[in-house]
């Protein structure tokens, strides 16, 4: 599954009832609440594997919707990714550091959607995309430091979409989460 195919996929659970602008500012804080869920997990201590690459999955989603809402290629803003971070070097990071960038990146992806949906600046499209990648390369380099790559993370995070929204996006089924049933879930912390 490359990344616009996972853009595609992830498409199908979006809240396309709302307008556009709250819809924006939903991704917006959804990139940035699911990045600190990520981060609390290296906070927290050692983090599972498969917590991890689920976070991952959960970040990816927002910085997706928000590219499917733009009309932005996940795919490219990865390529912008690599060239906005080639002087770094992961071997010099540990693992909790990578998911520390993400915060920060996806930071700035939230700063730039409220400069532009609240205060009402032009979007710089460009610059948003470049950000994203940076989201994007930070969660493919934790990936590569779990021996997992991306796009295993990414299939997972629609396979778990699949169960929980069969139909498509509903605040009933969101509620439900029926993907979690017999699992211990802090509800409304992690989702
Ligand atoms: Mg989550």
């Amino acid at each position: 599954m490359d990344l616009n195919e996972y853009r595609r996929l992830a498409a199908r659970t979006l809240n396309s009832d709302l307008p556009h602008e709250m819809q924006m500012t939903i991704y917006g804080l959804g990139l940035m609440g699911e990045a600190s869920e990520l981060f609390t997990l290296f906070f927290d201590g050692q983090p599972q594997r498969d917590e991890v690459i689920k976070e991952v999955g959960d970040v990816a989603w927002y910085a997706a919707a928000i590219c499917s809402r733009l009309g932005l290629r996940l795919s490219e803003s990865l390529h912008l990714g690599y060239a906005a971070r080639c002087e770094v070097n992961p071997e010099a990071l540990c693992d909790g550091e990578f998911a520390e960038f993400v915060v920060i990146d996806a930071g700035k992806v939230g700063e730039m959607l409220k400069k532009a949906y609240g205060h009402k600046h032009p979007l710089d499209r460009d610059a948003l995309l470049e950000r994203i990648g940076c989201v994007m390369w930070w969660l493919e380099g934790l990936c590569d430091r779990l021996g997992v790559p991306l796009e295993e993370a990414l299939e997972r995070n629609i396979d778990k979409l699949r169960r929980r929204y069969p139909e498509g996006f509903s605040a009933e089924a969101s509620i439900a989460r029926v993907d979690t049933a017999g699992q211990h879930v802090e509800e409304g912390v992690r989702g």
